[in-house]
């Protein structure tokens, strides 16, 4: 009996919801902080760590592999990706392929039928044995595992935000460190939270993906293109996710911009779309 009570007891990651707390109750300071460049330091840093950093290197380029770039160039994206906050590129990788793998399931971790709140924020202030586990999440993100300069990026993948962190404040001082580091942190933190909860509850669904992904136009316009959800379950390796004409899709039209330069290639779409 008390066997079984200790399996199935849950255990909060403290860690994890006091960082985020802090990073909340710093983000309220932003009304007393206000200037016009701390304004335009929080536009470009929520382009570069979110647009960039999550939308375009993370999620399509390290966890989907739907386009190629020089080596020099992911490296670069994944230290980017870093500065977001949201966990070291192995986790982020692993944990979303499995969340594809398991959609809506049990097994997903941040499956939509427990919820909305569940699904965009408290399913990792939850300790889940798995997603803690990095050689579970390796299995997932071989890859990664294996790449020395990933492995190095990972080992220290908290520093970077701390640094920027820092800049900020020597450069511009508390408007900049709110503006710049805090609120930016927490509006990327709920763009891409938004992707887990509301895209898989709310919206409309042009393909039979088998799960509760959403196309929602407000979540693609915050979240860089990632808001066309359901497109993306159904076509996990594309490049672009906003697959009608006016679905805007702003990584998209970042990705095949770098090609212009050489920057990306390989850009994968879907057969019945290339011509589009
Ligand atoms: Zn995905
Ligand atoms: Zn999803």
């Amino acid at each position: 009996m008390s066997t079984l009570a200790i399996e199935t007891e849950k255990k909060v990651n403290w860690g994890t919801v006091v960082g985020i707390a802090i990073l909340h109750a710093g983000a309220l300071l932003a009304p007393f902080t206000f200037t016009r460049p701390a304004f335009w330091v929080f536009l470009t840093l929520f382009w570069i760590t979110g647009g960039l950093g999550i939308c375009f290197s993370y999620h399509r380029l390290l966890a989907h592999k739907s386009f190629k770039c020089p080596k020099w160039f992911e490296y670069a994206l994944t230290v980017i990706g870093t500065l977001s906050f949201q966990g070291s590129p192995l986790s982020w990788v692993g944990t979303h392929r499995y969340h594809h793998l398991m959609s809506d399931t049990e097994d997903d971790p941040h499956n939509s039928y427990k919820g909305f709140w569940w699904s965009h924020m408290l399913w990792f202030f939850e300790y889940s044995p798995k997603f803690s586990n990095r050689e579970f999440l390796a299995r997932y993100a071989p890859e990664l595992d294996r790449d020395p300069i990933h492995r190095f990026i990972e080992k220290y993948h908290w520093v970077a935000p701390f640094l920027l962190a820092g800049i900020l404040f020597l450069w511009g001082g508390l408007p900049f460190l709110v503006w710049g580091f805090f609120l930016r942190t927490v509006a990327v933190f709920h763009m891409t939270w938004l992707v887990n909860s509301a895209t898989h509850r709310w919206g409309y669904q042009n393909y039979d993906s088998g799960d509760n992904s959403r196309n929602l136009w407000w979540v693609a316009i915050l979240g860089f293109g990632e808001g066309w959800h359901n497109n993306h379950h159904a076509f996990q390796a594309s490049a672009r996710h906003g697959l009608r004409w006016w679905e805007f899709d702003a990584t998209y039209m970042t990705i095949k911009l770098l090609s212009l330069v050489g920057l990306t290639k390989d850009i994968r779409i879907p057969s019945q779309f290339n011509k589009a």
